[in-house]
């Protein structure tokens, strides 16, 4: 298929490990179709799809750029920061640790949604015991929206949320936070590169730059699909400032909504992808 634009490689997607709609390997072959040399699978708190997709690039030809987006944060920041890890080692026992706790400490926070549920008088019962037969402590908020829905305490996840789970009400738990720099720091001792995401999407940014700006990152999202020129322009500058590199994605989910048609049309063309290989080589990083 021949390409309509010069976009080479999208470091930012999801596929269905974390919240994407495609699978790790229909991802791979979605990049392959839409002329992409190299993609980054970048999933939320989790590296569980990449070994599916390195199968599938070998097959395409396609280079995989091994990744993960964790959600960081700190208290009296409500929303979090995203992290991205780029070229990591997906094995790295430091990082395993980490997204080891990340899933207990989500199946923890969720039991405690149970027990306030349980204490508005909602039966629960049925709930409870899908937690505790769950293999591996794979279940979370997620799970507990879905069995409201089933149960006709609420009509859809949404309601789920705004009525019950969502932040202020009456089964939320707060969540213990990952500190930025314990992100960077664990990408780092996984060989990979910490990049800050998608640095336009944050309202408070100058508040959230100047506290992390400080902190050991290697580069920054400056070409995002939902940065406006505008954007692009002031986030690479910053990173050219910082001594850092850019990095692109489409924060590609799949085929739906504001999602749809982002893949193979954001990332980095073939120049600023040599670009940040050479800018990386030179701080001792070896990506290519
Ligand atoms: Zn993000
Ligand atoms: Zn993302």
């Amino acid at each position: 298929m021949k390409k309509q634009n010069n976009i080479f490689a999208d470091l930012h997607t999801h596929s269905t490990a974390s919240d994407g709609l495609l699978s790790p390997s229909q991802l791979i072959e979605s990049a392959h179709e839409k002329g992409l040399s190299v993609i980054g699978i970048t999933d939320h708190d989790t590296v569980s799809g990449l070994a599916e997709a390195h199968r599938a690039a070998e097959q395409t030809g396609v280079r995989l750029v091994s990744g993960i987006e964790l959600s960081c944060g700190w208290q009296g920041r409500d929303t979090s920061v995203h992290v991205l890890g780029l070229y990591i080692n997906e094995e790295s026992p430091a990082l395993q640790e980490l997204l080891d706790d990340q899933r207990d400490q989500r199946y923890y926070r969720a039991l405690k949604m149970v027990d306030l549920l349980s204490g508005l008088d909602l039966d629960v019962a049925e709930l409870r015991q899908r937690f505790e037969q769950a293999p591996e402590k794979v279940l979370g908020r997620p799970h507990i929206a879905r069995y409201l829905q089933e149960r006709g305490y609420v009509k859809d996840f949404q309601e789920a949320f705004e009525r019950y789970l969502s932040r202020g009400k009456p089964a939320y738990v707060a969540k213990d936070h990952v500190l930025p720099e314990v992100g960077i720091e664990i990408i780092h001792a996984a060989g990979g590169i910490a990049v800050v995401a998608h640095p336009g999407l944050t309202s408070d940014w100058g508040d959230v730059w100047n506290r992390i700006s400080r902190m050991p990152w290697d580069g920054i999202e400056s070409y995002y699909s939902e940065h406006s020129p505008r954007d692009v322009k002031r986030f690479a500058e910053l990173a050219r400032q910082h001594n850092l590199v850019s990095t692109g994605g489409s924060d590609y989910h799949g085929e739906y909504g504001k999602h749809s048609d982002r893949l193979g049309n954001y990332g980095l063309t073939q120049e600023l992808y040599y670009d940040l290989v050479s800018k990386c080589a030179e701080k001792g990083i070896k990506i290519a």
